[in-house]
């Protein structure tokens, strides 16, 4: 059976995006989130070599420097014609500049180099891993992971990095056509599409209550 989840939390991101977005889902259950930054914790390298490796890397540091349950995550998009790529190197795609339209474009240019140009053969997948590591050495992993078809040009200015190229199955806007509600929206008033949110119900149906 899982460990239950209580009290306090270090959230395992530098991300003022992510953490917001953690902190928000936890308070419905009675968990309050503290940020590794709050806490100057440092951020490990990313040596693993899946999501599940990497976030439990990012947990287990901060569980140990925090001495608090941590909870991280790792995420990617998952390219099936190409191998899986970009995969848990989508963040690196961009360079360090963060440039997401180049990061789309290599994307495209690489799918066309294979004559990937049918939908069926575009296939690709959103995909989350979230780890929580306690400080005796528990821990817990969940993976949610949205199919989808990628689309070019890429539509849309909400969200970010590989949303605009990401049509979920079942829908006719790309990710980054959708409210951050539609996207991430937790029952009652969201469907739990993204990787994120279906990951969190994971956790939190395993975790909480
Ligand atoms: P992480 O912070 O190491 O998990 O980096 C994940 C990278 O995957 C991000 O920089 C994005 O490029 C990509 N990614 C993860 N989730 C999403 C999403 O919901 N939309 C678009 N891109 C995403």
């Amino acid at each position: 059976m899982a460990r239950r989840l209580e009290g306090r939390v270090v959230i395992a991101t530098h991300n003022p995006g992510k953490l917001a977005e953690m902190r928000d889902l936890l308070a419905r259950y009675g968990v309050k989130a503290v940020s590794a930054s709050e806490l100057d914790l440092i951020e490990p390298k990313e040596t693993g070599a899946s999501f599940a490796e990497n976030a439990r890397i990012k947990a287990a540091a901060a569980t140990a420097g925090a001495e608090l349950p941590a909870l991280a995550d790792d995420s990617g998009l998952v390219v099936e014609a190409l191998d899986g790529e970009p995969g848990i190197h989508s963040a690196r795609w961009a360079g360090t500049d963060k440039d997401f339209a180049r990061a789309m474009r290599l994307v495209e240019e690489k799918l066309a180099a294979r004559g990937a140009t049918a939908p069926e053969r575009r296939r690709a997948a959103f995909v989350s891993v979230l780890a929580l590591a306690w400080p005796d050495g528990h821990g817990e992993s969940f993976e949610g992971r949205v199919e989808g078809t990628l689309i070019w040009p890429p539509r849309g200015t909400r969200g970010f990095g590989y949303d605009p190229m990401f049509l979920p199955d079942g829908h006719q806007r790309t990710f980054g056509e959708m409210s951050a509600e539609e996207k991430h929206g937790l029952p009652p008033r969201g469907a739990g599409l993204s990787h994120r949110a279906r990951a969190f119900m994971a956790l939190a149906e395993a975790c909480l209550d």
